[in-house]
């Protein structure tokens, strides 16, 4: 169960009237000391509320509209990347503790080497990948996502616009649009969140807003509020000391308000001495992984954009996934086959191949999509039964987890007879308790004329399979073994 926690204010007021009243003026002093020694009852940072034209209803519409633009434009890595997990449990950890009305928060990774961070309205965070590299630890990682957080809790970015779009209407077309056709009135005005948006340029009074809730969400979460101060300092040192392109739009987006290590220091002291939490071992996972990745700079985002072509490594977390209907050929050495036009082959001639959609593999792991290769049976000569049988030996060998389902049943593919075997794994997608969510596999092996066998893997969560079936079917009557 969560400690009670009052506000501030409500504690300021409630003291007030005690003290008016001389009757009570024992009780106050008895309830004064009981808050002073009582943890639970600490006062807390509480949200402001400004002018806002936007219900928070179109809020949220708002942000799901420009989230699903910006993963359009920015290499956003999948839900099942395992940084993108860590990092949407921390969010989940941390948004436990914000303030005001429960945002539906989401969070992703940004495949992008600047350091940055930005929140849209209502909910969505993107963190980049080289924010996490930058963390010297869980906290200063903690941190960036808590004041982001407190951006959305604020809702600075809706209030910025609010305001813009006041300036811009006589009186009479705003007090006529409130509630009514504020999102068409604002994309009329040009007012967006999308990428380089204005909006998302913080002021110096957003930025100690954002930071004195952050604190407290840091706090009450465990990690050690003053980490957040100390990574805003550190990138403004390491800008000062020569003007480092990858730190400079985040110092741009969120300038100092000045002293910001003392102001948090200051509500910090506000509250009762706490231990904080040490990193985690996901966090230090999450490090070694990002330390082997190799993210794009803003720069070469740009070019792909230019070029037309989707943003590399990430593309938007499963909007790709779905098959398109028009087919494209490949053409490979061994065999021909033809797939959905929206997903991609990786791998060449003389590899393994994976045919895909982009969001659908990462590190190596594959989660929507068919795998196809060449397995040398063990013995020449051996039917394509055993062979298949072996086959399925040694992909066991590297998912032990997998179990067959039914029985192997003989199929014909274009006049040529081959097997079919329906296995159930285990996912790279995990569920929201971190466990992997089942993966169906549909193994079909196919005899070639030197005596190895061709055999594909088509791999989707088991939940998802019936919908993806007719597309792999589709894929699989048009393979020709060479
Ligand atoms: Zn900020």
């Amino acid at each position: 169960m969560r400690p009670i926690c009052t506000a501030k204010l409500l504690l300021a007021d409630l003291s007030f009237q005690l003290m008016n009243s001389s009757c009570l003026r024992l009780l106050a002093s008895i309830l004064a000391v009981w808050l002073a020694v009582s943890p639970c009852l600490e006062a807390r940072v509480q949200p402001t509320y400004g002018f806002d034209i936007f219900s928070q209803d179109e809020e949220i519409q708002l942000g799901k509209q420009n989230a699903a633009e910006v993963m359009q434009q920015l290499p956003v890595l999948p839900d099942f990347d395992p940084v993108v997990q860590y990092v949407q449990r921390l969010g989940a950890k941390l948004t436990q503790h914000a303030p005001g009305y429960h945002w539906p928060y989401n969070f992703h990774v940004v495949n992008v080497k600047e350091i940055n961070a930005f929140a849209l309205p209502g909910g969505p965070i993107f963190v980049n990948l080289g924010t996490i590299q930058a963390a010297d630890n869980e906290a200063q990682l903690a941190g960036v996502m808590a004041h982001e957080i407190s951006h959305v809790v604020q809702r600075h970015g809706t209030r910025g616009a609010s305001k813009q779009m006041a300036a811009q209407l006589p009186l009479a077309i705003l007090g006529g649009i409130l509630g009514n056709s504020t999102l068409a009135k604002a994309a009329e005005l040009g007012i967006s969140f999308g990428v380089g948006s204005y909006f998302l340029k913080n002021s110096r009074q957003s930025e100690s807003e954002a930071d004195l809730l952050g604190t407290d969400i840091m706090y009450d979460t465990g990690y050690e509020p003053r980490q957040m101060a100390v990574f805003f300092e550190k990138l403004e040192k390491q800008m000062g000391a020569g003007a480092n392109s990858l730190i400079n739009q985040f110092i741009s987006d969120h300038p100092n308000p000045g002293n910001r290590a003392d102001a948090v220091s200051k509500e910090v002291q506000t509250l009762t001495k706490r231990t904080y939490l040490a990193d985690s071992d996901e966090f230090r996972d999450a490090k070694a992984r990002v330390a082997g990745m190799k993210p794009l700079t803003s720069a070469e985002v740009a070019a792909t954009q230019k070029q037309g072509g989707a943003p590399g490594a990430g593309a938007p977390s499963g909007a790709d996934v779905k098959p398109s209907a028009s087919l494209k050929v490949f053409s490979h050495g061994e065999y021909d086959i033809s797939y959905p036009e929206n997903w991609q082959v990786f791998g060449d001639q003389s590899s393994n191949v994976t045919i895909a959609p982009k969001s659908g593999v990462s590190q190596n792991a594959v989660a929507y999509g068919v795998m196809i290769a060449n397995y040398q049976p063990e013995e020449s000569g051996e039917s394509l039964d055993v062979a298949t049988h072996e086959l399925l030996g040694s992909l066991r060998q590297s998912n032990p987890d997998m179990k067959q389902i039914g029985h192997d049943e003989t199929i014909r593919v274009n006049g040529v007879s081959g097997k079919s075997v329906d296995l159930i794994g285990s996912s790279p997608i995990k569920d929201a308790q971190g466990k992997p969510i089942e993966e169906r596999d549909w193994v079909v092996t196919m005899p070639r004329a030197d005596g190895t066998v061709l055999y594909l893997v088509f791999i989707s969560p088991d939940r998802d399979f019936a919908g993806m079936r007719p597309a792999f079917e589709a894929m699989l009557r048009t393979l020709k073994v060479k």
